[in-house]
């Protein structure tokens, strides 16, 4: 079946840019960093990489704040096949850390040493700035010209509909089976400056989504 991840309906909601570029406003969202007690890769062993930590008192992102809520970590594992298949975490905001609560991967493929991504990243300041019209992917030369700025422009997608590569999003929350928040995408398909760190991870989108409610954090692939 062809899935249709164009058109008019995606210029809302609102989205922002995650952009390497000093914030103007009194938010401090951030790429890398080790701010969090993240688990070890199940498959690999070795630390989870930290990829962008939100700020939650930016009132733009009012709707995932909650009880203790000041910050929200995305991250993963990005030197195993583990990022290909499902992972449900549970976080502790009070404590900043993390639990896997699912994790489906079963083969094992790890990236070369020479490929290796150390962990953690370097700790870069990004700023979230507000979609244009031409970053909603309203049609379908739209939709080809993102997948050229994203990864070049900027980093990833915070909220706006999500940006599809492959199939629609599985939002349900594996506790409480009700749907998640989608909250942002990030490319490991990038160029960026070295000055940023070593931030090519593979030809994939990684999705992140929350339950506030249960304080599951969902990612999932796709490869572009
Ligand atoms: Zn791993
Ligand atoms: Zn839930």
């Amino acid at each position: 079946m062809e899935h249709i991840f164009y058109g008019k309906s995606f210029s809302r909601p609102i989205g922002y840019k995650i952009m390497f570029e000093e914030s103007p406003r009194d938010d401090h969202h951030h790429v890398g960093g080790d701010e969090w007690n993240l688990p070890n890769c199940r498959l690999c062993e070795t630390p989870m990489h930290q990829l962008v930590c939100l700020d939650l008192k930016d009132d733009r992102l009012s709707e995932l704040r909650g009880e203790h809520c000041e910050e929200l970590v995305l991250f993963s594992c990005l030197n195993c096949s583990m990022l290909w298949e499902e992972q449900f975490f549970k976080l502790d905001f009070q404590n900043r850390s993390a639990a896997v609560i699912k994790q489906e991967q079963e083969e094992f493929e790890k990236a070369d040493d020479e490929d290796q991504i150390t962990a953690p990243l370097r700790h870069v300041p990004v700023s979230l700035v507000e979609m244009e019209a031409e970053d909603y992917p309203t049609s379908e030369e739209r939709y080809d010209e993102i997948f050229t700025a994203l990864g070049t422009a900027y980093f990833g997608r915070v909220f706006g509909k999500p940006l599809l590569a492959e199939d629609e999003l599985d939002l349900t929350c594996c506790e409480c089976g009700q749907d998640m928040t989608f909250v942002a995408l990030i490319t490991g398909e990038n160029d960026f400056d070295e000055k940023y760190g070593d931030l090519f991870f593979g030809e994939v989108i990684l999705y992140f989504s929350l339950c506030p409610a249960c304080h599951i954090l969902k990612v999932e692939a796709q490869s572009i």
